[in-house]
């Protein structure tokens, strides 16, 4: 799987930039060393010269090249012995005339070996991150970092099953959603009230699915309705910027969309919405919607027929439990007591 080629654009624009950075570096290293001990600077005119002798004695080829080769290397090493000595008996760096690389691998070329070096491949998920609206929350949430012991074990009567037992069965699911994401004709719903990990779970997905490579969009309702009233009347100085923007709320291979129901909605953006997951699902591009209200308020809220056209194809996910935000936060306050 590859990523959008913009966002290679994007990397090789970073590693120019880096390059540009290293030689203005060891540029205004070297002035300083030059100004402290002019010698050197005499020094690296002498070796330069010498170098320009080994060039137009090749080119020349006389009988005696190779001993005449051979006085010159003698010398050029002399030199940069004694340049080596003067930089340390200054108190600069032995490495202080030197290129200072992000990445010795490479050199911040990008390119080890001729395959992309591991300093690039870790730039490229980044700037995926960053595209996805998550580069924040994907620092720290994870797979890993979710705690399935936060949920309880005790059943629930009203459901006939515990948080946990419920949890652990979504888990379940997204990770299958996430391994046959190419394979797979689901979207899903995350229902159920607020701090139940519905926004965590998605970010974690998010992360897996961008080191594979899928271009991820996350966003609130709340803003993809801005965004699309913004559009509907032109409110920016960026317009193409803009169109950009919505454009990826239907290509992204991934869309999450958080919040449903908590923006502020007219029957203009309800639409433009809903055209959006239904050209997704016509297209074939997963969504995640993410929802405090429950399936019936939805259809209230939506209309029924919208509703029951779009949400068919969707696997419905119903978070259980108590408000773990307000959990976690109590087991601290007790922790700090004892
Ligand atoms: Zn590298």
């Amino acid at each position: 799987m590859a990523y959008e080629r913009a966002l290679y654009l994007l990397v090789e624009n970073e590693y120019e930039e880096i390059r540009r950075h290293n030689q203005e570096d060891l540029t205004a290293r070297r002035a300083a060393v030059y100004q402290a001990v002019p010698e050197i600077e005499a020094i690296d005119q002498e070796i330069q010269s010498v170098g320009l002798s080994i060039i137009s004695l090749a080119v020349s080829a006389p009988a005696d090249i190779e001993q005449r080769l051979l006085a010159l290397r003698e010398h050029q090493k002399a030199l940069q012995i004694r340049r080596q000595s003067l930089l340390i008996e200054n108190g600069f760096a032995a490495d202080e005339l030197s290129m200072r690389y992000m990445c010795e691998r490479c050199q911040d070329t990008g390119t080890d070996l001729d395959k992309p070096c591991e300093c690039y491949r870790r730039r490229l998920v980044m700037k995926a991150f960053e595209k996805s609206n998550l580069s924040q929350q994907l620092r720290n949430q994870s797979f890993k970092t979710f705690d399935l012991s936060l949920y309880s074990q005790e059943i629930d009567p009203q459901y006939g099953i515990s948080p946990y037992t419920a949890m652990q069965n979504i888990l379940t699911i997204c990770s299958n959603f996430i391994n046959d994401f190419d394979r797979t004709e689901k979207n899903l719903l995350f229902w159920g009230q607020s701090g139940l990990g519905k926004t965590f779970l998605s970010t974690c997905i998010a992360k897996e699915l961008i080191k594979k490579g899928y271009s991820v969009i996350y966003e609130t309702t709340y803003q993809i309705v801005s965004l699309l009233e913004d559009y509907k009347f032109k409110r920016s100085d960026d317009l193409a910027g803009l169109k950009a923007q919505t454009e990826r709320l239907y290509d992204s291979d991934l869309l999450i969309l958080d919040d449903l129901g908590a923006e502020f909605s007219t029957s203009y953006t309800n639409a433009a919405l809903f055209d959006i997951l239904n050209s997704r699902l016509i297209t074939n591009k997963k969504t995640i919607i993410n929802t405090n209200l429950g399936l019936k308020d939805l259809a209230e809220r939506y209309s029924e027929r919208v509703i029951s056209r779009i949400f068919g194809s969707y696997q419905t996910l119903q978070f259980i439990g108590e408000d773990l935000r307000l959990k976690t936060s109590v087991n601290r306050y007790k922790q700090e007591e004892q």
